[in-house]
């Protein structure tokens, strides 16, 4: 398949989980992509697997000057940008909030909802004259999820995607440019062995009566090629009537 061919795409936290296999997907539909992440090793791999279409940049989002000057290179080396799929992002620390420090709270904020701002910024230029496709990843938590104890900065940051997400589809209709945002549940990635779980978040866990494993749709955790496969579609023209929308992909677990 070849949807995408000609098409121009940035994905940051591309080395992992739902941005890779996104910029797989991508690229296997001709795209030319751009990769942004910590981890220079996961992106050469990606590059050595896939070849010329595939440009990187080793960048830490939360440095705003490398985050702006990485999509511009990325977007100069492919001669533009129609699509970002805002992505990078972590769990950061999960502890009560009286013990949840200021650089904690900052680390995670910064990471998942001030990059958002910077991506989005950076891109506007980019993508004003000919429109394009901006899709963030947000989250059930903070949006339809709140039980989930210890993330109040997680949480608050994924529900700062949304409401940004919406500001700028209206703000940036004029340019036919799109934003949606989607809201993953359970996923299948190596986010949780980055997490940094406090025991003392047993002091203030609200017993769930949540069925262990039990999911809807399916007795499955989903997995990042069905992120991506919803990302692919935000990002064409089949959805070319939709902006300012959230969408789930959790097999229904956030309706429990
Ligand atoms: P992952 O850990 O597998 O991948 C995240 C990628 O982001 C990693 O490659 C990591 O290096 C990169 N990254 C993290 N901090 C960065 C920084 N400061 N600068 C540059 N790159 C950075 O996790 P994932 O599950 O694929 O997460 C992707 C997004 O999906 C995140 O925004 C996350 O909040 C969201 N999400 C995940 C789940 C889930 O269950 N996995 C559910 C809902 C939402």
């Amino acid at each position: 398949m070849e949807g995408f061919k000609h098409k121009r795409v940035i994905v940051t936290g591309a080395a992992s989980g739902i941005g890779k296999a996104t910029a797989e997907q991508f690229i296997q539909q001709g795209a030319q992509v751009g990769l942004i992440d910590l981890h220079a090793d996961e992106l050469s791999q990606i590059k050595e697997s896939f070849g010329a279409q595939v440009y990187a940049e080793t960048v830490d989002v939360t440095d705003s000057q490398g985050l702006l000057s990485a999509i511009t290179k990325l977007a100069d080396a492919m001669g533009g940008l129609d699509i970002l799929h805002v992505n990078a992002g972590i769990n950061g620390t999960f502890t009560p909030i009286e013990a949840l420090t200021i650089d904690e709270w900052d680390q995670t904020i910064n990471t998942n909802l001030r990059s958002t701002f910077l991506s989005v910024k950076a891109a506007v230029p980019l993508m004003k004259a000919n429109g394009g496709s901006i899709v963030i990843t947000s989250s059930v938590n903070g949006n339809r999820v709140f039980s989930n104890f210890g993330a109040s900065a997680y949480s608050t940051s994924k529900a700062g995607q949304v409401a940004f997400a919406k500001m700028a589809a209206l703000e940036l209709s004029r340019y036919n440019i799109r934003v949606n945002v989607i809201c993953p549940g359970a996923i299948s990635t190596n986010i949780d062995d980055r997490t940094d779980v406090e025991p003392a978040v047993a002091d203030i866990e609200i017993p769930v009566d949540y069925p262990e494993g039990a999911r809807p749709l399916k007795q499955e955790t989903g997995v990042p090629e069905q992120v991506a496969n919803l990302v692919l579609f935000l990002s064409s023209e089949a959805a070319g009537n939709i902006s300012g929308t959230e969408v789930y992909i959790d097999g229904a677990e956030s309706l429990l």
